[in-house]
């Protein structure tokens, strides 16, 4: 499946929310939940600066899909998101059963600005969703939106450069 222009929206607002983030002194991860008939749920930020790392917006949620929504309902979602969920975002998304899952930038594509940029490697590994979660479909990266991803980490990262 490919990403529809009717995901275009809520893939901006994912961006909008990673603005947010980063004006708040957080990393540019923003994610939009939304129903299998096309509603917006949720939405969140990331909010590491709070010093608890794993406040990952795709983490968020999924616990939130799991307090909130039926397993059907949850197997009819989509989470967007503007960077491909890390392995503890998509091991969470897997074992609360939710659906698809639609990406700005791949983990690859983050991954390679980061060593650009000389920025250290994560305590965790960069793998893709599919290696940590085979049966969930994925799609991405968006070209059209892949810029303002990258500019968002770059001014997180290299904030005078
Ligand atoms: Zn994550």
């Amino acid at each position: 499946m490919a990403v529809r222009d009717d995901e275009l929206p809520h893939l901006r607002r994912c961006v909008e929310l990673a603005a947010e983030a980063l004006e708040a002194g957080d990393e540019p991860f923003g994610s939009v939940l939304v129903s299998g008939d096309g509603t917006v749920l949720a939405e969140d930020r990331n909010r590491v600066a709070s010093g608890d790392r794993t406040r990952h917006p795709e983490f968020e949620l999924a616990r939130w899909a799991a307090a909130h929504m039926t397993p059907q309902e949850r197997a009819a979602a989509t989470v967007h998101t503007s960077g491909e969920h890390c392995p503890m975002c998509a091991a969470a998304h897997a074992w609360v059963g939710l659906g698809r899952v639609v990406y700005v930038a791949s983990s690859e594509q983050l991954t390679s600005w980061l060593a650009e940029w000389g920025v250290p490697e994560p305590p965790v590994r960069p793998l893709p969703v599919s290696a940590i979660a085979p049966n969930v479909t994925v799609d991405g990266p968006v070209p059209e939106l892949t810029d303002d991803i990258a500019a968002l980490h770059r001014r997180f990262h290299r904030p005078s450069g």
